[in-house]
C-alpha cells in the first residue's frame, strides 16, 4: 500500500474506501484489495470487518456483486 506521509493535523488524507461498507480503510486495517473479477477495471477494497463478516462487495464500474 502506498500512503503519502502526512505530517499535518489534517484528517483529510485520501484513504481508500471499503467497497462493502463504504467506510474509509485505515492504514493498519487488515484489508484486501483486488481488481473486479468481472470487468477488471475497478479496484475493490474490503476492510477487515467486512472480510470477517464475508459481506458482499459491489463493483462501482459494472455493479458486479460478489463475495
Ligand atoms: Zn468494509
Ligand atoms: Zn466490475
Amino acid at each position: 500500500m502506498m500512503f503519502t506521509e502526512n505530517r499535518g493535523m489534517s484528517s483529510t488524507i485520501s484513504l481508500p474506501t471499503c467497497s462493502c461498507c463504504l467506510r474509509h480503510i485505515m492504514p493498519n486495517d487488515k484489508c484486501v484489495k483486488f481488481n473486479c473479477p468481472d470487468c477488471g477495471a475497478d479496484l475493490i477494497w474490503r476492510c477487515q470487518s467486512c472480510r470477517e463478516a464475508a459481506r458482499n462487495y459491489t463493483c462501482s464500474s459494472c455493479n458486479f456483486q460478489g463475495p
